[in-house]
Protein backbone atom coordinates (compact mmCIF):
# COMPACT_ATOMS: atom_id res chain seq x y z
CA UNK A 1 0.00 0.00 0.00
CA UNK A 2 2.34 3.06 1.35
CA UNK A 3 5.41 1.29 -0.37
CA UNK A 4 3.54 1.77 -3.80
CA UNK A 5 3.41 4.98 -2.72
CA UNK A 6 6.77 5.77 -2.20
CA UNK A 7 7.18 4.15 -5.22
CA UNK A 8 4.91 6.50 -6.89
CA UNK A 9 7.02 10.19 -5.28
CA UNK A 10 10.31 8.25 -7.12
CA UNK A 11 12.59 6.91 -5.08
CA UNK A 12 15.22 4.61 -5.76
CA UNK A 13 17.16 2.12 -3.64
CA UNK A 14 20.19 0.89 -3.46
CA UNK A 15 22.22 -2.67 -2.50
CA UNK A 16 25.02 -1.89 -0.29
CA UNK A 17 26.61 1.34 -1.16
CA UNK A 18 25.48 4.26 -3.12
CA UNK A 19 27.12 2.99 -6.46
CA UNK A 20 24.78 0.71 -7.61
CA UNK A 21 21.17 2.50 -8.01
CA UNK A 22 18.50 -0.54 -8.73
CA UNK A 23 15.49 1.35 -8.73
CA UNK A 24 13.87 -0.05 -5.65
CA UNK A 25 12.89 -0.41 -2.31
CA UNK A 26 12.08 -3.93 -0.77
CA UNK A 27 9.49 -4.28 1.64
CA UNK A 28 7.63 -7.13 3.35
CA UNK A 29 4.39 -6.92 1.79
CA UNK A 30 5.13 -6.00 -1.97
CA UNK A 31 8.27 -8.25 -3.03
CA UNK A 32 8.93 -5.51 -5.76
CA UNK A 33 7.97 -2.09 -6.81
CA UNK A 34 8.10 -0.33 -10.05
CA UNK A 35 9.44 2.89 -9.91
CA UNK A 36 8.31 6.68 -11.40
CA UNK A 37 12.11 6.51 -12.58
CA UNK A 38 13.20 2.92 -13.83
CA UNK A 39 16.53 1.86 -13.11
CA UNK A 40 18.60 0.91 -15.89
CA UNK A 41 19.38 -2.80 -14.97
CA UNK A 42 16.80 -5.30 -13.67
CA UNK A 43 16.18 -4.89 -9.54
CA UNK A 44 16.99 -7.97 -7.71
CA UNK A 45 14.54 -6.60 -4.59
CA UNK A 46 14.06 -8.95 -1.73
CA UNK A 47 11.84 -8.88 0.89
CA UNK A 48 12.51 -8.99 4.45
CA UNK A 49 11.56 -11.35 7.37
CA UNK A 50 9.96 -8.96 9.15
CA UNK A 51 6.14 -7.46 8.79
CA UNK A 52 5.26 -3.87 9.51
CA UNK A 53 3.40 -2.92 13.07
CA UNK A 54 0.49 -3.24 11.39
CA UNK A 55 -1.41 -6.06 9.28
CA UNK A 56 -4.65 -5.22 8.73
CA UNK A 57 -5.25 -2.12 6.13
CA UNK A 58 -6.83 0.52 7.08
CA UNK A 59 -10.26 2.21 6.02
CA UNK A 60 -9.42 4.90 3.86
CA UNK A 61 -10.33 8.11 5.80
CA UNK A 62 -13.24 9.47 4.17
CA UNK A 63 -12.92 13.16 2.18
CA UNK A 64 -15.56 13.79 0.53
CA UNK A 65 -18.58 11.62 2.30
CA UNK A 66 -21.96 13.57 2.90
CA UNK A 67 -24.07 13.20 5.57
CA UNK A 68 -27.89 11.40 4.80
CA UNK A 69 -28.86 11.87 9.25
CA UNK A 70 -28.14 12.98 11.99
CA UNK A 71 -29.67 11.87 15.42
CA UNK A 72 -28.96 13.69 19.25
CA UNK A 73 -29.16 10.35 21.56
CA UNK A 74 -30.18 12.06 24.59
CA UNK A 75 -29.80 8.86 26.97
CA UNK A 76 -26.11 8.15 25.60
CA UNK A 77 -25.21 11.82 25.04
CA UNK A 78 -23.93 11.17 21.38
CA UNK A 79 -24.72 12.64 18.28
CA UNK A 80 -25.16 9.94 15.67
CA UNK A 81 -24.00 10.53 11.99
CA UNK A 82 -25.21 9.13 9.34
CA UNK A 83 -22.98 8.71 5.80
CA UNK A 84 -24.42 8.42 2.58
CA UNK A 85 -22.25 5.21 2.02
CA UNK A 86 -23.72 3.61 5.11
CA UNK A 87 -20.97 4.33 7.48
CA UNK A 88 -21.97 6.00 11.20
CA UNK A 89 -20.28 7.74 13.72
CA UNK A 90 -20.90 8.50 17.25
CA UNK A 91 -19.67 12.01 18.80
CA UNK A 92 -20.28 12.73 22.87
CA UNK A 93 -21.88 15.70 23.68
CA UNK A 94 -19.34 17.19 25.64
CA UNK A 95 -15.99 16.81 22.53
CA UNK A 96 -18.97 18.45 20.27
CA UNK A 97 -19.34 21.37 22.26
CA UNK A 98 -15.78 21.79 23.61
CA UNK A 99 -14.68 21.59 19.64
CA UNK A 100 -16.96 24.43 18.37
CA UNK A 101 -15.39 25.58 15.28
CA UNK A 102 -17.74 29.20 15.98
CA UNK A 103 -15.72 32.92 15.86
CA UNK A 104 -16.36 32.65 19.60
CA UNK A 105 -14.83 29.73 20.53
CA UNK A 106 -11.90 29.14 18.35
CA UNK A 107 -9.21 31.72 17.52
CA UNK A 108 -9.41 31.08 13.65
CA UNK A 109 -6.45 32.67 12.78
CA UNK A 110 -4.38 30.41 15.43
CA UNK A 111 -6.86 27.23 14.40
CA UNK A 112 -6.91 27.13 18.66
CA UNK A 113 -9.36 26.86 20.88
CA UNK A 114 -10.33 29.98 22.84
CA UNK A 115 -13.48 28.46 24.70
CA UNK A 116 -12.32 28.00 28.15
CA UNK A 117 -12.31 24.85 30.59
CA UNK A 118 -14.71 26.92 32.99
CA UNK A 119 -16.92 27.93 30.26
CA UNK A 120 -17.45 24.43 29.22
CA UNK A 121 -20.35 22.32 30.60
CA UNK A 122 -18.78 18.63 30.57
CA UNK A 123 -22.77 17.87 31.06
CA UNK A 124 -23.82 19.53 28.40
CA UNK A 125 -27.07 18.31 26.79
CA UNK A 126 -28.05 18.99 22.89
CA UNK A 127 -31.49 21.65 22.18
CA UNK A 128 -31.40 20.37 18.60
CA UNK A 129 -28.88 18.34 15.92
CA UNK A 130 -29.78 18.48 12.46
CA UNK A 131 -28.39 18.86 8.74
CA UNK A 132 -27.92 21.72 7.60
CA UNK A 133 -28.47 22.83 3.68
CA UNK A 134 -24.89 23.14 2.51
CA UNK A 135 -24.38 19.19 4.20
CA UNK A 136 -22.90 20.39 7.54
CA UNK A 137 -23.98 19.38 11.18
CA UNK A 138 -25.56 22.07 12.88
CA UNK A 139 -26.01 21.55 16.36
CA UNK A 140 -28.19 24.32 19.21
CA UNK A 141 -27.45 23.49 22.62
CA UNK A 142 -29.42 24.64 25.26
CA UNK A 143 -28.11 28.09 26.21
CA UNK A 144 -28.79 28.79 22.41
CA UNK A 145 -25.20 28.63 21.55
CA UNK A 146 -25.15 27.16 17.65
CA UNK A 147 -22.24 24.77 16.26
CA UNK A 148 -21.69 24.28 12.93
CA UNK A 149 -19.33 21.02 11.90
CA UNK A 150 -17.98 20.74 8.22
CA UNK A 151 -18.82 16.82 7.29
CA UNK A 152 -14.85 16.12 6.07
CA UNK A 153 -13.97 17.60 9.43
CA UNK A 154 -16.37 15.68 11.43
CA UNK A 155 -15.92 12.75 9.42
CA UNK A 156 -11.45 13.03 9.91
CA UNK A 157 -12.65 12.73 13.19
CA UNK A 158 -14.58 9.76 14.03
CA UNK A 159 -14.04 8.39 17.36
CA UNK A 160 -14.49 4.00 15.85
CA UNK A 161 -11.35 2.33 15.99
CA UNK A 162 -10.47 2.10 12.55
CA UNK A 163 -10.51 6.08 11.93
CA UNK A 164 -8.63 6.63 15.02
CA UNK A 165 -5.92 4.46 13.50
CA UNK A 166 -6.06 5.94 10.31
CA UNK A 167 -6.27 9.63 11.61
CA UNK A 168 -2.88 8.55 13.77
CA UNK A 169 -1.32 6.99 10.57
CA UNK A 170 -2.09 10.37 8.97
CA UNK A 171 -0.82 12.68 11.57
CA UNK A 172 2.30 10.23 12.76
CA UNK A 173 3.12 7.46 10.29
CA UNK A 174 3.64 5.04 12.57
CA UNK A 175 4.45 2.07 10.08
CA UNK A 176 7.55 0.75 9.79
CA UNK A 177 9.14 -1.26 7.05
CA UNK A 178 11.97 -3.94 9.22
CA UNK A 179 14.51 -5.18 6.74
CA UNK A 180 17.93 -6.90 7.43
CA UNK A 181 20.86 -7.08 5.25
CA UNK A 182 18.85 -7.65 2.09
CA UNK A 183 18.03 -3.94 2.22
CA UNK A 184 18.47 -1.41 -0.27
CA UNK A 185 18.41 1.40 1.13
CA UNK A 186 15.84 4.28 -0.22
CA UNK A 187 17.89 6.75 -2.07
CA UNK A 188 17.25 10.46 -3.69
CA UNK A 189 19.16 13.25 -5.38
CA UNK A 190 20.15 15.40 -2.69
CA UNK A 191 19.59 18.71 -5.45
CA UNK A 192 15.65 17.05 -5.45
CA UNK A 193 15.43 17.28 -2.28
CA UNK A 194 16.56 20.69 -2.13
CA UNK A 195 14.53 22.06 -4.70
CA UNK A 196 11.42 19.77 -5.34
CA UNK A 197 8.71 19.14 -2.35
CA UNK A 198 7.85 15.64 -4.06
CA UNK A 199 11.23 14.27 -3.86
CA UNK A 200 11.47 15.71 -0.19
CA UNK A 201 8.74 14.75 0.42
CA UNK A 202 9.47 11.19 -0.41
CA UNK A 203 13.09 11.19 1.18
CA UNK A 204 11.23 11.99 5.19
CA UNK A 205 8.56 9.21 3.94
CA UNK A 206 11.20 7.06 3.63
CA UNK A 207 12.96 7.64 6.42
CA UNK A 208 9.67 7.41 9.02
CA UNK A 209 9.19 4.18 7.40
CA UNK A 210 12.42 2.22 6.49
CA UNK A 211 14.27 4.53 8.77
CA UNK A 212 17.39 5.47 6.31
CA UNK A 213 17.71 6.99 3.45
CA UNK A 214 20.91 7.77 1.08
CA UNK A 215 21.13 11.32 -0.47
CA UNK A 216 23.74 11.58 -3.42
CA UNK A 217 25.24 13.89 -5.24
CA UNK A 218 25.76 17.01 -2.80
CA UNK A 219 29.12 18.99 -2.94
CA UNK A 220 31.72 17.74 -1.06
CA UNK A 221 32.35 20.45 1.14
CA UNK A 222 31.48 21.25 4.66
CA UNK A 223 27.95 23.29 5.23
CA UNK A 224 25.63 20.83 3.36
CA UNK A 225 24.65 19.20 6.62
CA UNK A 226 22.94 23.16 7.13
CA UNK A 227 21.45 23.61 3.84
CA UNK A 228 19.58 20.30 4.60
CA UNK A 229 18.38 20.94 7.70
CA UNK A 230 16.78 24.75 6.29
CA UNK A 231 15.04 22.45 4.53
CA UNK A 232 13.12 20.69 7.18
CA UNK A 233 13.50 23.69 9.90
CA UNK A 234 16.77 23.69 11.94
CA UNK A 235 19.49 21.87 13.64
CA UNK A 236 19.18 20.07 16.86
CA UNK A 237 22.39 21.67 18.64
CA UNK A 238 24.39 19.54 21.76
CA UNK A 239 27.09 19.93 22.92
CA UNK A 240 29.16 18.31 20.04
CA UNK A 241 27.86 21.95 18.14
CA UNK A 242 25.19 22.36 15.69
CA UNK A 243 27.47 20.08 13.01
CA UNK A 244 30.89 18.27 13.99
CA UNK A 245 33.47 16.65 12.40
CA UNK A 246 33.75 13.02 12.45
CA UNK A 247 37.93 12.17 12.05
CA UNK A 248 40.87 11.42 13.67
CA UNK A 249 41.71 13.98 16.20
CA UNK A 250 44.65 13.78 18.91
CA UNK A 251 43.01 13.74 22.65
CA UNK A 252 39.72 12.65 21.09
CA UNK A 253 36.85 13.45 23.03
CA UNK A 254 34.67 10.80 21.79
CA UNK A 255 35.49 7.43 20.51
CA UNK A 256 33.93 8.43 16.94
CA UNK A 257 36.67 10.65 16.92
CA UNK A 258 39.36 8.14 16.11
CA UNK A 259 40.64 5.86 13.75
CA UNK A 260 39.50 3.23 15.32
CA UNK A 261 36.20 0.29 14.84
CA UNK A 262 33.15 1.68 16.17
CA UNK A 263 30.81 -0.62 17.50
CA UNK A 264 26.91 -1.09 16.44
CA UNK A 265 24.97 2.33 18.40
CA UNK A 266 22.27 4.80 18.74
CA UNK A 267 23.91 8.19 19.39
CA UNK A 268 23.81 9.96 22.27
CA UNK A 269 21.92 7.95 25.11
CA UNK A 270 23.98 10.21 27.31
CA UNK A 271 20.77 13.07 26.85
CA UNK A 272 17.44 11.98 28.29
CA UNK A 273 15.91 13.74 24.96
CA UNK A 274 18.41 12.26 22.10
CA UNK A 275 18.08 13.08 18.79
CA UNK A 276 15.92 11.95 16.09
CA UNK A 277 17.88 12.01 13.16
CA UNK A 278 21.09 11.88 12.37
CA UNK A 279 22.54 13.39 9.01
CA UNK A 280 26.50 11.90 7.99
CA UNK A 281 28.06 14.09 4.86
CA UNK A 282 31.14 12.10 3.88
CA UNK A 283 33.53 14.85 2.86
CA UNK A 284 36.87 12.52 2.19
CA UNK A 285 37.02 8.89 2.52
CA UNK A 286 40.43 6.55 3.98
CA UNK A 287 41.83 5.28 1.76
CA UNK A 288 41.33 1.86 3.41
CA UNK A 289 38.59 0.58 5.74
CA UNK A 290 36.21 3.13 7.34
CA UNK A 291 33.21 1.12 5.65
CA UNK A 292 29.81 1.75 7.62
CA UNK A 293 27.09 -0.68 8.54
CA UNK A 294 24.12 -0.32 10.06
CA UNK A 295 21.73 -2.34 11.53
CA UNK A 296 17.62 -1.98 12.33
CA UNK A 297 16.91 -2.14 15.93
CA UNK A 298 13.32 -2.38 16.07
CA UNK A 299 13.85 -5.65 13.71
CA UNK A 300 16.86 -6.91 16.47
CA UNK A 301 14.40 -6.12 19.32
CA UNK A 302 11.83 -8.02 17.88
CA UNK A 303 13.83 -11.28 17.07
CA UNK A 304 15.13 -11.16 20.79
CA UNK A 305 11.27 -10.85 21.85
CA UNK A 306 10.90 -14.09 20.00
CA UNK A 307 14.10 -15.84 20.91
CA UNK A 308 14.39 -14.48 24.57
CA UNK A 309 11.30 -13.27 26.10
CA UNK A 310 12.74 -12.53 28.82
CA UNK A 311 15.90 -10.88 28.04
CA UNK A 312 13.60 -8.32 25.68
CA UNK A 313 12.06 -7.89 29.33
CA UNK A 314 15.07 -7.34 31.03
CA UNK A 315 16.08 -4.63 28.27
CA UNK A 316 12.98 -3.11 28.19
CA UNK A 317 12.16 -2.70 31.63
CA UNK A 318 15.78 -2.07 33.26
CA UNK A 319 17.37 1.39 32.92
CA UNK A 320 20.88 1.76 32.58
CA UNK A 321 23.22 4.64 33.52
CA UNK A 322 25.23 6.74 30.23
CA UNK A 323 27.47 9.29 30.72
CA UNK A 324 29.42 12.12 28.90
CA UNK A 325 32.25 14.19 29.72
CA UNK A 326 34.54 16.77 28.23
CA UNK A 327 34.80 20.20 26.46
CA UNK A 328 33.90 20.24 22.56
CA UNK A 329 31.03 23.35 21.85
CA UNK A 330 31.56 23.74 25.59
CA UNK A 331 32.19 21.67 28.84
CA UNK A 332 29.40 19.09 29.22
CA UNK A 333 29.31 16.27 32.18
CA UNK A 334 25.67 14.28 30.82
CA UNK A 335 24.21 11.82 32.80
CA UNK A 336 21.19 9.69 31.93
CA UNK A 337 19.17 6.68 32.53
CA UNK A 338 17.61 5.09 30.04
CA UNK A 339 16.37 1.88 29.21
CA UNK A 340 18.14 -0.23 26.01
CA UNK A 341 14.96 -0.96 24.15
CA UNK A 342 12.06 1.60 24.85
CA UNK A 343 8.70 0.22 24.53
CA UNK A 344 5.61 2.44 24.11
CA UNK A 345 2.39 2.05 26.47
CA UNK A 346 1.00 -0.91 23.79
CA UNK A 347 4.01 -2.62 24.29
CA UNK A 348 5.97 -1.87 20.85
CA UNK A 349 9.44 -0.69 20.71
CA UNK A 350 9.44 2.67 20.17
CA UNK A 351 13.25 3.67 20.87
CA UNK A 352 17.06 2.02 21.30
CA UNK A 353 19.59 3.76 23.62
CA UNK A 354 22.56 1.63 23.18
CA UNK A 355 25.82 2.94 23.18
CA UNK A 356 28.79 0.65 25.03
CA UNK A 357 31.54 3.44 25.02
CA UNK A 358 29.17 5.73 26.94
CA UNK A 359 27.23 3.39 28.95
CA UNK A 360 28.48 4.20 32.78
CA UNK A 361 30.49 2.24 34.95
CA UNK A 362 27.96 3.45 37.47
CA UNK A 363 24.92 0.88 37.23
CA UNK A 364 21.83 1.55 39.11
CA UNK A 365 20.51 -2.05 39.58
CA UNK A 366 20.06 -4.10 42.56
CA UNK A 367 23.51 -7.02 42.80
CA UNK A 368 21.13 -10.02 41.81
CA UNK A 369 19.92 -8.19 38.55
CA UNK A 370 23.45 -7.24 37.45
CA UNK A 371 24.30 -10.71 35.73
CA UNK A 372 20.92 -10.70 33.89
CA UNK A 373 21.48 -7.48 32.37
CA UNK A 374 24.43 -8.19 31.20
CA UNK A 375 22.93 -11.65 29.63
CA UNK A 376 20.26 -9.81 27.98
CA UNK A 377 22.68 -7.03 26.36
CA UNK A 378 24.63 -9.50 25.12
CA UNK A 379 21.69 -11.42 23.33
CA UNK A 380 20.39 -8.37 21.82
CA UNK A 381 23.80 -7.39 20.47
CA UNK A 382 25.02 -11.07 19.46
CA UNK A 383 21.08 -10.89 17.32
CA UNK A 384 22.54 -7.67 15.81
CA UNK A 385 25.63 -8.50 14.80
CA UNK A 386 24.55 -11.70 12.75
CA UNK A 387 25.39 -11.13 9.11
CA UNK A 388 21.97 -11.31 8.28
CA UNK A 389 21.35 -8.42 10.09
CA UNK A 390 23.86 -6.16 9.22
CA UNK A 391 23.77 -4.30 6.34
CA UNK A 392 27.54 -2.77 4.89
CA UNK A 393 28.58 0.30 2.99
CA UNK A 394 31.16 2.83 1.96
CA UNK A 395 30.08 6.20 1.67
CA UNK A 396 32.25 8.39 -0.98
CA UNK A 397 32.52 12.07 -1.25
CA UNK A 398 29.46 13.91 -1.62
CA UNK A 399 27.01 10.76 -0.08
CA UNK A 400 24.77 11.93 2.78
CA UNK A 401 23.40 9.20 4.91
CA UNK A 402 20.32 10.39 7.00
CA UNK A 403 18.99 8.43 9.66
CA UNK A 404 16.20 7.23 12.40
CA UNK A 405 18.85 7.39 15.57
CA UNK A 406 16.12 6.14 17.81
CA UNK A 407 15.99 2.97 15.79
CA UNK A 408 19.05 2.41 13.80
CA UNK A 409 22.66 1.37 15.56
CA UNK A 410 25.27 2.26 13.60
CA UNK A 411 28.99 1.63 13.15
CA UNK A 412 32.16 1.95 11.12
CA UNK A 413 35.15 -0.26 10.71
CA UNK A 414 38.65 0.84 11.49
CA UNK A 415 40.67 2.77 8.69
CA UNK A 416 44.05 4.15 7.86
CA UNK A 417 45.09 7.68 8.53
CA UNK A 418 46.97 9.29 5.93
CA UNK A 419 48.19 12.35 5.62
CA UNK A 420 46.86 13.50 1.51
CA UNK A 421 43.84 11.75 2.31
CA UNK A 422 42.27 12.23 5.95
CA UNK A 423 38.68 10.67 6.49
CA UNK A 424 36.42 13.30 7.06
CA UNK A 425 32.52 12.91 7.56
CA UNK A 426 30.53 16.08 8.90
CA UNK A 427 28.08 14.72 11.36
CA UNK A 428 24.35 16.64 12.38
CA UNK A 429 20.90 16.02 14.38
CA UNK A 430 17.73 17.00 13.15
CA UNK A 431 14.76 16.37 15.93
CA UNK A 432 12.09 14.27 14.92
CA UNK A 433 8.83 16.79 15.61
CA UNK A 434 10.54 19.28 13.20
CA UNK A 435 10.96 16.26 10.83
CA UNK A 436 7.72 15.59 11.06
CA UNK A 437 6.13 18.99 10.92
CA UNK A 438 7.68 19.45 7.45
CA UNK A 439 6.41 15.93 6.38
CA UNK A 440 3.02 16.96 7.00
CA UNK A 441 3.29 20.75 5.51
CA UNK A 442 5.29 18.46 2.45
CA UNK A 443 1.40 16.55 2.10
CA UNK A 444 -0.21 18.79 2.12
CA UNK A 445 1.84 20.66 -0.01
CA UNK A 446 2.12 18.25 -2.95
CA UNK A 447 -1.65 17.09 -2.00
CA UNK A 448 -2.81 13.44 -3.10
CA UNK A 449 -1.69 10.41 -1.86
CA UNK A 450 1.97 11.09 -1.52
ZN1 LIG B 1 -19.04 28.32 19.63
Amino acid sequence: MFLSRLARCGLSGVLRGPARPLGSLGGCRRPQLSLAKPPPGPASVQTCGQQTMRTDPLPVTATSCRVSAVEARHEERLVEVVWEDGYRSLYPYTWLRDNCQCPDCTLQSAQARSLLLSQLDVYTGVHTAQVTDNNQVSIVWPDQHVSHFEQRWLRKRCFSPASRQAMQEELFVNERIYWGSELHFPTADFQEVLTDDKAALAWLLALRRVGMVYLRGAPSEEGQLVRLSERIGFLRMTFYGPTWRVQDKPMAVNVAYTSGDLSLHTDYPALHYTPGVQLLHCIEQAQQGGESMVVDGFHAAEVLRREDPQAFGTLSSLRADFTDVGRDYCDFMVQAKQCIIDVDCEGRVARINLNNATRDSVLDLPLQQVQEFYRALKAYSDIMNRPKNVVSYRMEPGDIVTFDNGRLLHGRKSYTSSGQRRRLLEGAYLDWDEVMSRLRILRKAVGGEC
